[in-house]
């Protein structure tokens, strides 16, 4: 560990004074006063008086008012897409503000917020350019009549959000949602509204009609359930938890709602004996110990071919022991605290589980002495093998710096093994012969698979989970038709009436 840093210890500017966003009105919410804190050094940073099942009422139907008007409603694609380039343009000017108060919020280095920031302005450019290039379909006609297919949106969609990227996917979900004529009402997690609060500031200075966006934070038990459950709201997208999306799933399937849900993960990564082993190492250490081991996506279940298991192990273990803790804002930082005290008890429950199953804790597996960090939520990245695939290290997410190795012999039980899990979120691949990857690629269950990269994201690629990792997918250039309703428009050709009635 380097000499640590603490040069700005408090954020530099002062967040949104306690308000949230209801519809276009900025006002205190009625709910309770919740500390929204700062992992790296346990400091409150700001006081969020949390919105009601009153104020998500007001939200939505300001919502569907501002859906309905002629003003958003009518317009053409390229007037609405001048909306999302605006919202881009106003993100960038942004950037150090979104940047700082995330990474002061969650814990993640300012390197990574700064890219998320990046992000999620181009996730609005690019949906302003789907939008404008999207094609109506004509469709060929069985009849003597015209057919045509055209999407309208839904009205309000709501959406609830993790606390781990904030600005990322409260972009990834407002931008299709707006391209495609919707209200947006948003939750940000409760640990996390900061971002959320601070995005409707800037999307509300663009001049985007109000009552379009509503930034709504509390509890998921009250405010998420207020949203999903209300009848005015027409979809719900979520990220989070299987267990909380299984829920929601429940709640829509009784409204009859679309959803679409981005959940959990325990991705396996692979590396086979032909890989090139210092960047199979680097890969996998950036795959699970970036952002704190906090990302749906983390390669967190590592299988190494048995003939180079050991040789891998012990260059990864004596890398991942050099990695450098530290506050998020420090330059010097790799691993940031995770984002809340009590989410680091949770990961280190976990690594006392490990212990009581067996496994071997090769390096991490506490919290640091460094009395530098003793208020903030930090954990040692941690390295972990001799369990068997079943044990329940293996199979649960932990959602930390936890990385769980096993050895395999062949590709048949290589397969078994990385498919024995309930989720399929993603995994990833390291070889140095491209045929094997392919056919292994084509035989694992997940959503995403990395080849000889790990962690990488376009919002062109369509990104999405498969068994409990999630249901639909985001992105690319259908991320807005999983905002719209299609409907079919049948013009009759007919010169003569309809002879059935003579
Ligand atoms: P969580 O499920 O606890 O909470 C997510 C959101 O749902 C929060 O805003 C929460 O307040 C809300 N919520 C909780 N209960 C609710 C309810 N009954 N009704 C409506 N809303 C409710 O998840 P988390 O701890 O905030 O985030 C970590 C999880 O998110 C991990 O499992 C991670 O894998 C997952 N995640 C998935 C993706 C993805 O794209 N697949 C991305 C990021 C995070």
């Amino acid at each position: 560990m380097t000499a640590l840093d603490f040069r700005e210890a408090t954020l530099p500017f002062a967040p949104i004074a306690d308000r949230i966003f209801v519809g276009g009105t900025w006002r205190q919410g009625t709910g309770p006063a919740f500390e929204v804190t700062d992992p790296s050094t346990g400091e409150v940073l700001q006081v969020v008086h949390q919105a009601t099942t009153t104020d998500v009422d007001e939200a939505v139907r300001r919502g569907r008012a501002a859906a309905e008007d002629p003003a958003w409603r009518s317009l053409l694609p390229h007037q609405r897409a001048k909306f999302l380039h605006r919202i881009a343009d106003a993100i960038e000017a942004n950037t150090s503000r979104l940047a700082l108060l995330q990474s002061y919020n969650t814990g993640k280095t300012v390197a990574e917020t700064t890219a998320l920031v990046g992000s999620a302005a181009g996730t609005f450019r690019y949906f302003a350019a789907v939008l404008e290039t999207a094609d109506e379909d004509l469709t060929t006609p069985r009849g003597n009549y015209l057919t045509m297919s055209v999407h309208e949106p839904i009205g309000v969609i709501g959406a609830i959000a993790p606390w781990n990227s904030p600005v990322a996917s409260d972009a990834q979900k407002i931008a299709p949602a707006l391209a495609a004529g919707n209200a947006v009402v948003l939750k940000p997690a409760e640990w996390t509204p900061l971002v959320s609060l601070e995005l409707a500031r800037i999307l509300d200075e663009t001049g985007l009609p109000a009552g379009l966006l509503s930034v709504l934070p509390g509890k998921g038990s009250v405010v998420g359930d207020a949203i999903v459950h209300h009848p005015g709201v027409g979809k719900v997208t979520f990220t989070g938890g299987t267990n909380t999306g299984r829920a929601i799933a429940h709640a829509a399937a009784e409204k009859l709602m679309p959803v679409s849900l981005e959940l959990g993960g325990k991705s396996p990564t692979i590396v086979l004996d032909d890989a090139d082993i210092d960047a199979a190492v680097n890969g996998v250490m950036y795959g699970i110990f970036s952002s704190t081991g906090q990302s749906c996506i983390a390669g967190s279940r590592l299988f190494v071919d048995r003939r180079i298991y050991e040789e891998f192990l012990a260059k990864l273990v004596a890398k991942t022991q050099r990695l450098r803790l530290g506050p998020s804002r420090d330059p010097d930082t790799q691993v940031g605290p995770m984002v809340h005290r009590k989410h680091r008890d949770s990961v280190a429950a976990y690594v006392d589980l490990a212990r009581e199953e067996g496994g071997r804790v090769l390096c991490g597996g506490a919290i640091p002495d460094d009395e530098r960090l003793r208020d903030g939520a930090y954990y040692l990245p941690t390295i972990i093998d001799g369990l068997p695939n079943t044990s329940r290290t293996c199979q649960e997410e932990i959602f930390g710096p936890v990385l769980v190795v096993l050895p395999f012999d062949g590709e048949a039980d290589l397969v078994a093994q990385a498919n024995d899990s309930v989720f399929g979120l993603a995994s990833g691949i390291w070889t140095g012969d491209y045929r094997r990857a392919w056919k292994l690629a084509r035989r694992l269950q997940a959503g995403t698979v990395w080849i000889n990269t790990y962690k990488q994201f376009s919002i062109s690629t369509p990104f999405g989970g498969v068994k409990e990792s999630g249901l639909g997918v985001e992105k690319g250039r259908s991320g807005i038709a999983a905002y719209s309703r299609q409907k079919s428009i049948y013009w009759g050709l007919d010169e003569e009436p309809n002879p059935w009635a003579d």
